[in-house]
């Protein structure tokens, strides 16, 4: 790691670091030191004290001070401050080999979205000139197996064992750093899940790897065999790439619904590689105790087909009434932008976008949303968007298949009665 270091023979206290430091972690104290100059010796009232626990080492200060000493020549003053860089010693790296995608389990099935990340991790084995694997926990892990190598995985670890028949983060984290440090994948892929989210942040913790979370794509970089995860950063208005150069495996969490689905293919062969759980390497204070599911009988907006989601412009809670009416007319779900959420007009877990669901619905139909790039995030690749809106240059009116500009209020029940009409097969 490296050390930030303030030279207190050469700063004068003038607070240009102050100024350009983003993480504002520097502040002046009383100094009685005596700085030495060319003619003799100068007291400077203050010094520059730098918070190393909040410092990101941007180099800001560093570079304001440097710039100060230019001014300065000769006066042995500035350029008083210095990043030491500590080069971290370089881990062996070499063992580990081979692209593994994790498979989830959610209510005794494959998550769908573990086909995925074979499919996208298949074509990072191709370009890596390596196999595709799939690991596996649970009480029945091995009755998985043949679905994730007809899905392509050409070798899968299964560990199976009473003890991880429910997901308790802790048990399964110990067990999966356990194998992964035995068997030495070199990149690692989970989904951006609920699970996956907690899951992969403990396992990179013990296996003292990088982890990017939540990406929307990955490629490998064929020069230096290093994937390049590119992630939405600053509230979605830059997308990062990052890398992991130093340690392995290389680990990042996919959102869901980025890449299609590896399909099967029945006459794929692989190999099983059956991995014993350890009850007291796992153990953990943590205990299962019931599933509860929020709803009963709502469909999830993750799976839904058709979305009717609400914005701000619904304007209350009870609106979103009329947007649950219009959805059950449909076959759909509710989702809803994050004002809506943060109003409380409508649970967290309809809340689509950058840090709500990604969503791939056939038909999206967005009501009183304006369709700021956090919430296009999540939705802008469904099949159909259709937008209502009062306000005819709303961003999402133009990202829209169809776009119905009017009161929500007026535009929705008109909807409904016409689709009741024609399920009646009034309609003309
Ligand atoms: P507004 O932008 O206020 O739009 C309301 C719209 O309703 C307007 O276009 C208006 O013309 C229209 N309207 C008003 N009344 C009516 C009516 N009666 N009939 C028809 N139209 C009407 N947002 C998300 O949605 N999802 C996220 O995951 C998300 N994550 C974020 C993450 C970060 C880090 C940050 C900084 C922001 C995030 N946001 C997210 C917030 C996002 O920036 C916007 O603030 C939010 O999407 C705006 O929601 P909205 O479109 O409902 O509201």
């Amino acid at each position: 790691m490296a050390k930030i270091k303030v030279d207190e023979t050469r700063c004068t206290g003038c607070g240009s670091c102050l100024k350009v430091c983003p993480a504002g972690c520097i502040m002046l104290a009383a100094s009685d030191s005596v700085r030495t100059v060319t003619k003799g010796t100068v007291p400077y009232p203050s010094l520059a004290i730098i918070d190393e626990g909040n410092c990101t080492l941007c180099g800001s200060c560093v570079s304001a001070c440097s710039a100060l000493a230019k001014n300065a020549p000769g006066k042995n003053i500035f350029n008083a401050i210095e990043i030491e860089a500590k080069e971290t010693p370089k881990k062996d790296i070499s063992a580990h080999k081979n692209v593994w995608c994790y498979a989830e389990i959610l209510h005794g099935k494959i998550n769908p979205v573990s086909y995925e990340l074979l499919n996208i991790g298949n074509t990072l084995a191709k370009d890596l000139g390596s196999d595709l694997c799939a690991v596996v926990l649970g009480a029945n892990a091995l009755s998985y197996a043949s679905e994730l190598i007809s899905r392509g995985a050409k070798k899968v670890y299964v560990c199976e064992a009473p003890e991880l028949e429910n997901f308790v983060d802790d048990v399964y984290a110990k067990c999966l750093a356990d194998i992964i440090k035995t068997y030495k994948p070199d990149k690692f892929l989970l989904p951006a899940t609920t699970i996956g989210r907690s899951l992969s942040a403990k396992v990179a913790i013990l296996c003292e790897t990088g982890l990017t979370a939540d990406a929307t794509s990955v490629v490998i970089d064929k020069e230096k065999g290093l994937m390049h995860v590119t992630r939405p950063t600053f509230g979605g208005n830059l997308m990062a790439t990052i890398t992991c150069a130093n340690s392995r495996p290389e680990m990042c969490t996919l959102r869901p619904l980025t890449y299609p689905q590896a399909q099967p293919d029945c006459s794929r062969r692989g190999e099983v590689v059956s991995v014993k759980f350890n009850p007291i390497k796992c153990s953990s204070k943590a205990k299962f105790v019931s599933f509860v599911c929020e709803e009963a009988g709502e469909i999830d907006i993750g799976a839904a087909e058709v979305i009717v989601a609400g914005g701000r412009g619904v304007g209350k809670p009870e609106g979103f009434q009329l947007l649950h009416d219009l959805a059950k007319e449909l076959g759909g779900a509710v989702g809803a932008s994050r004002a809506a959420v943060d109003s409380g007009w409508v649970a967290y877990r309809h809340q689509v976008g950058l840090t709500g669901k990604t969503v791939k619905p056939k038909v999206y139909i967005a009501c009183g949303i304006s369709g700021q790039v956090q919430h296009l995030a999540g939705m802008v690749s469904s099949d159909i968007i259709i937008a209502i809106n009062k306000d005819a240059g709303a961003t999402l009116m133009g990202q829209s298949h169809y776009a119905l500009e009017g009161d929500l209020y007026e535009v929705v029940p008109a909807l409904i009665e016409e689709i009741r009409k024609m399920k009646s097969g009034v309609c003309q």
